[in-house]
C-alpha cells in the first residue's frame, strides 16, 4: 500500500522518522496536529530505534511461515497474533493524583504482529477457553439433569441440600479436571509449537533489551488482517525514503 506522503513542510518529510511512524498519509499523521511537537517525536523515535532488535520486527509479520510452529518448514500463515510490548525508555515523569512526580513505567509501546498458522491459533484458543468452557458445560448439564423429577426427588428425600451439593461438587471437579487437562495439553502442544512468544528469537532478544509484555498477562489477540499504521507496523514496501531516493 503506497503511503500518501506529500507535506514537504513537515520536519519529518522524507526521513526515516516518517517511515518509522508509518502513517498512511500526512493528513492522518499526528505530527500534523495542532499540538504536535515534531522535535519531541523525533527524540522519542531515536530512543526507540536504539531499543529495536537489529533485525527489526517486520519479518515477524512479513514472513509467510508461522512463527510459533517448531516444525521446519513451519505451516503457512493464516493470520496474525498481536501483542503489545512496553519499555521503560524514554524515561518520563508523570504526576500522580497527589502531585507526586513518579517515573512512568512505560516510555515506549510497540505493537508486535506475528505470523500465525491456523493450527497454532486453535491450540492457543483451546488452551485459553478449556478451563472456562468445561465447568460451564458441566454446570448446564447438571442443571438439566437436576430438573428431572425422577433424579431430583429421590435426592431431596435424602436431604434438602443434596441436589445442590451434587451440582457444586460436579462443577468443582470439572474446574480441577479442566486444569489437569490444560496442563497435559500444554505439554503436548509444546512439542510442536512455541507457547511462549519469547521463545521466538527476535522477541527473546527484545526481552534481553528490556522489553516486557503489556496487557492482560500478555494475552494474544488474533486477527486475519494486519495493522497498517503506526510505529512497528511498517514493512520495507511501505518505506517512503527508499522508494524516493532510489
Ligand atoms: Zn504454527
Amino acid at each position: 500500500m503506497a503511503r500518501q506522503i506529500d507535506d514537504q513542510t513537515c520536519r519529518l518529510y522524507a526521513t526515516d522518522y516518517c517511515d518509522m511512524l508509518n502513517m498512511p498519509s500526512c493528513n492522518e499523521c499526528f505530527v500534523n496536529g495542532p499540538n504536535a511537537e515534531p522535535g519531541r517525536v523525533m527524540e522519542d523515535l531515536d530512543v526507540l530505534r536504539d531499543l529495536m532488535p537489529q533485525e527489526g520486527i517486520a519479518h515477524l509479520f512479513m514472513d509467510n511461515g508461522c512463527k510459533f510452529c517448531k516444525a521446519d518448514p513451519p505451516n503457512v500463515r493464516d493470520g496474525y497474533a498481536l501483542l503489545d510490548m512496553g519499555h521503560k525508555e524514554p524515561a518520563r515523569m508523570k504526576r500522580s493524583a497527589l502531585f507526586i512526580k513518579t517515573k512512568a513505567r512505560i516510555g515506549s509501546m510497540l505493537p508486535v504482529q506475528i505470523s500465525t498458522c491456523a493450527d497454532c491459533r486453535k491450540r492457543f484458543q483451546r488452551l485459553e477457553y478449556l478451563p472456562i468452557l468445561m465447568p460451564l458445560g458441566v454446570a448446564v448439564l447438571m442443571m438439566i439433569l437436576l430438573s428431572i423429577p425422577a433424579i431430583v426427588d429421590p435426592l431431596t428425600r435424602i436431604h434438602m441440600i443434596m441436589s445442590f451439593a451434587i451440582f457444586a461438587g460436579a462443577v468443582i471437579v470439572s474446574v480441577l479436571l479442566g486444569k489437569i487437562i490444560q496442563k497435559n495439553m500444554r505439554k503436548k502442544y509444546a512439542r510442536v509449537m512455541r507457547l511462549d512468544p519469547f521463545e521466538i528469537p527476535t522477541l527473546h532478544n527484545m526481552r534481553q533489551n528490556g522489553w516486557f509484555l503489556l496487557g492482560a498477562n500478555g494475552k494474544l489477540i488474533f486477527t486475519k488482517k494486519r495493522m497498517r499504521m503506526g510505529v512497528g507496523t511498517g514493512a520495507p514496501e511501505d518505506a517512503f525514503v527508499a522508494q524516493h531516493t532510489s
